[in-house]
């Protein structure tokens, strides 16, 4: 008997046995990107960890809505609620509409997130495509008296729900300690408190993404997208809330008390956080020289790589680390895990060509329960990866008439391999082998026949076979340490 799936929930910090609050349907909402610039590897690695939750679950036989936003509106440059909006600037120097930069950078990302193998979410809707939701969330907050109004914006009013309520819980954090460690107001603020947030803010008047509200032409602050979100299309209650470790504070924080406010609960039962990614050591920045988006990473457009990186590369070496385990890319970690996927897809392609036998000795159930046992560990994907390499050599050694495998197992093992692979890892053969595959195997058939012939002083045959290789675009070269050929 395995045990059931847990899950580290980051509210509890602790690993909780999965429980759905309405099975078999399972609500997820994970915090999507930002739509003003290249899709990054932060970007990949989250997305590829929500990927194998989402695959996960639905292996678990859980009938899964995932909602992915996209963040078109309303983060600005500094998290203090202060700077101009990040799209509104991009649209500005690239003389564009801002839904046009919004536009072109969801279409690259949605372009990435497939070559990485990385499902579609079931709704993924739009900050900018929510103004209605958004702006009743605030009045609803209003209401409770949770928000205060100042020149036109709207802020919540950390303190006062601090009082009664859990702020600081999910991301460990004190609130008289972030009081003490902000920067004084400098009195152009018109926040009450240090640690309130924006929930709607005034648009000044070179603003270009603004909306009407009973407050002031203006747009949301960046956590209220989330809440109104993730509210209308899970309900009041749902099961998961994911994104990455750097938006537990303030967003996160912000977000579960902006739906605590409004529907007197916690929105979200578990939340999930994915750990960061580095760079040869250190933190993936633009001033550190080491940011590099995935279209670099894939065409090996960057001084720091030495060549592409197949996009199955790089989904493989995030899944060889636990999700909440920091992630160190480098080129040498890259190439040996671009190793490691050719010998798991080949074994995938060799279970096809073993032939059963009367009896086995070999247990299937090892493979079944081990892996399954990892990835109910906290989706241990690394462990689990570790049970397929155990079993790669036992696939090689099946081929090769070593260990014998019935044929019920045999179709055992076939199943549970393929589906750990290619279903819950979400790992595809991009190169599968072709007709390209078999030239050189051929050439080099052909040129021991030459040997043999040349042996045998048959020295027509032996020009036979040279000229008609050269015919077909294949050069064959006498040296004296033996004959090479190229492709001409
Ligand atoms: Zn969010």
């Amino acid at each position: 008997m395995t045990p059931g799936f847990t899950l580290y929930n980051t509210l509890t910090r602790t690993k909780e046995t999965f429980e759905p609050l309405n099975p078999p349907f399972v609500g997820m909402y994970v915090c999507g990107p930002t739509v003003y610039g290249e899709p990054h590897l932060g970007h990949a690695r989250s997305a590829v960890t929500f990927d194998l939750l989402f695959r996960y679950l639905k292996d678990l036989g859980y009938r899964v809505r995932y909602v992915r936003n996209i963040t078109d509106v309303g983060h600005l440059e500094n998290d203090a609620d202060e700077g101009e909006d990040k799209l509104a600037k991009k649209a500005r120097l690239e003389q564009l509409e801002p839904m046009e930069v919004a536009q072109y950078y969801t279409d690259r990302y949605h372009a990435e997130m497939q070559r990485l193998n990385v499902l579609p979410p079931s709704i993924e809707p739009r900050a900018s495509g929510h103004m209605m939701e958004q702006i009743e969330l605030v009045q609803d907050i209003l209401d409770k008296g949770y928000a205060y109004e100042s020149n036109g914006s709207i802020y919540f009013d950390v303190e006062k729900y601090a009082r009664s309520h859990d702020y600081g819980k999910l991301s460990g954090r004190v609130l008289e300690d972030m009081i003490a460690n902000s920067r004084e107001l400098d009195g152009q603020s018109d926040k009450a408190g240090a640690c309130d947030f924006a929930l709607w803010k005034k648009a000044s008047e070179g603003h270009i993404m603004r909306w009407k509200s009973p407050w002031s032409d203006g747009f949301p602050g960046w956590h209220l997208e989330c809440s109104a979100m993730s509210v209308k299309y899970l309900g009041e209650r749902f099961d998961i809330h994911g994104g990455g470790m750097d938006l537990m504070f303030p967003h996160h924080e912000a977000e579960r008390a902006q739906n605590t406010v409004a529907c007197g609960c916690d929105a979200a039962r578990y939340w999930v956080h994915n750990n960061m990614i580095t760079f040869n050591g250190q933190k993936m920045g633009k001033s550190l020289g080491n940011a590099i988006n995935l279209e670099q990473l894939f065409k090996g457009d960057h001084p720091l790589l030495h060549g592409p990186v197949p996009p199955m590369t790089v989904r493989f070496f995030i899944l060889q680390a636990h999700y909440r385990s920091t992630l160190d890319f480098s080129v040498e970690a890259l190439t040996a895990a671009g190793k490691g996927l050719d010998r798991l897809l080949a074994a995938a392609d060799t279970i096809d060509r073993i032939l059963p036998s009367a009896v086995s000795d070999v247990d299937v159930a090892d493979l079944e329960e081990r892996c399954t046992a990892a990835m109910n560990d906290d989706l241990n994907s690394p462990v689990a990866i570790s049970v397929l390499f155990d079993w790669v050599r036992i696939i090689n050694q099946l081929n090769d008439g070593t260990r014998k495998i019935s044929e019920a197992d045999l179709r055992r093992m076939r199943t549970f391999f393929r589906r750990m692979v290619f279903d819950v890892l979400g790992l595809r053969d991009d190169n599968p082998a072709g007709a390209g595959d078999l030239v050189g195997p051929l050439v080099e058939m052909l040129l021991e026949m030459r040997a043999e012939a040349k042996r045998n002083k048959d020295w027509a045959t032996s020009d036979l076979i040279r000229d008609r290789l050269a015919a077909v675009g294949i050069l064959v070269k006498d040296g004296k340490d033996g004959t090479d050929w190229s492709l001409k």
